[in-house]
């Protein structure tokens, strides 16, 4: 066979086995998307360690949406309930032997309970934990607490510190305010570049960051890349269709804002961080897992744990009615199997989305966005900005896919 038909039959070959491997890849993300509906074993636990927080940001879910169950919680998590966490985990753990289970610091502002405090809670958790669970701490903060102290605690019990920051210091002061209004940026810059020196790296677990569609997005890029950080979360402001996200009149669209980041970051000659929200995004398109609860469907096996010991769904749900999250379960009386037992499947998907051509990919967005007068089951608020980029994403892709035929 002379060299160009050779040349011909076996790019036809690649081509046909690429095509029918992303078949069967897209065959499977429907089966994963099913599957993941059904879960009895809790894979993280969101655990607030103290309910209240030095900053006062205008979109926090917790003091300034319309739950407002904080104002019924203590200040800090006692000792009693923290030994009661501890146990209801390790009962947990002896009951289904998972291979690892993710525990989050969170708040409020969780430093704020102080470093013996935090040690305390570390050190009972990991000693009530069997043999063959692995405990994979995190932590999310403001980063303002973070001192010598805190970072040494965190290597010992080798927790992931994750920081919110929306950008440099105008973007993120437009919302990230202590209650005087006075904007935070410098005093979270501040304990992020401690974070990110170079003997923190295998505990700097990334930036968390909430768009502003006012703030330029390259430049918000740029400003979270300048602390180095592992990874960046963009998290699209809590909305629903009963109270819609904020559009300012003039400003981007949230998929032109996502897109304009998107190809910043993927078309870089070399890899300068990760970023949550695309990476699952294109995950899902080749058939793999989301790793966000943003994308891909709901992830069940999140419970959190109040101060008090109560235990809640997932933080988001806060946005759409006072007391969507509450279980009227706790630490005290019930078992984290009993809670998992409560927690109602997911929504079914709205029929838009199940006739969406982005639906195994996008799974209707996050569960609090399709929020709409007491129900779930309708397709994001964020539906046009959601199908924009992953149809961006997909055309990316693709067309990369094609170099390798
Ligand atoms: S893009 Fe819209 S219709 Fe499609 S799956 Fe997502 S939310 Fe549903």
């Amino acid at each position: 066979m002379p060299d160009r038909d050779r040349s011909d039959t076996v790019r036809g070959h690649r081509r046909v086995n690429l095509r029918h491997q992303i078949r069967e890849w897209l065959g499977e993300s429907r089966a994963d998307w099913n599957d993941a509906r059904v879960s009895v074993t809790v894979r993280q636990v969101v655990l607030k360690l103290h309910s209240r927080c030095n900053l006062s940001c205008t979109y926090c879910y917790v003091y300034h949406s319309l739950d407002q169950g904080w104002m019924r919680q203590p200040v800090t998590m006692s000792d009693m309930t923290r030994m009661r966490v501890a146990e209801r985990i390790a009962e947990h753990v002896e009951l289904h032997r998972p291979s690892d289970l993710s525990v989050v610091l969170h708040g409020g502002e969780p430093l704020l309970a102080g470093h013996d405090a935090v040690a305390a809670t570390l050190a009972v958790l990991k000693k009530s934990v069997p043999d063959g669970t692995r405990l994979r701490f995190g932590v999310q903060t403001n980063g303002i607490l973070i001192d010598d102290r805190f970072l040494e605690i965190f290597h010992e019990f080798g927790v992931r510190v994750g920081v919110s920051l929306d950008g440099g210091a105008e973007a993120n002061d437009r919302h990230r305010i202590y209650v005087s209004g006075r904007g935070s940026y410098d005093r979270m810059a501040a304990g992020l570049r401690r974070l990110a020196r170079p003997e923190h790296r295998d505990i700097y677990s990334g930036i968390l960051c909430t768009i502003d569609v006012r703030n330029d997005p390259v430049a918000v890029y740029e400003d979270l890349i300048s602390f180095d950080p592992p990874a960046i979360d963009l998290l699209l402001p809590h909305g629903n269709w009963t109270t819609p996200p904020p559009r300012p009149p003039g400003a981007m669209s949230y998929a032109d804002w996502l897109i304009a980041i998107f190809d910043a970051w993927y078309g870089a000659p070399v890899a300068r961080t990760r970023i949550r929200l695309f990476e699952s995004m294109m995950m899902r398109l080749l058939g793999g897992q989301s790793d966000t609860e943003a994308i891909g469907g709901d992830q069940p096996g999140i419970v959190v744990i109040e101060t008090d010991g109560t235990y809640e769904q997932t933080d988001s749900l806060k946005t759409t009615a006072d007391g969507a999250a509450a279980t009227g379960m706790g630490v005290a009386t019930d078992s984290l199997d009993d809670v998992m037992a409560w927690l109602d499947q997911p929504a079914e998907p709205a029929a838009e989305c199940l006739a969406c051509p982005v639906f195994t990919v996008c799974g209707g967005g996050l569960r609090a966005h399709r929020y709409r007068d007491g129900t779930f089951d309708h397709p994001s608020a964020y539906c046009a900005d959601l199908y924009a980029v992953i149809s961006h994403i997909r055309r990316r892709v693709t067309a990369d896919l094609a170099v390798l035929r």
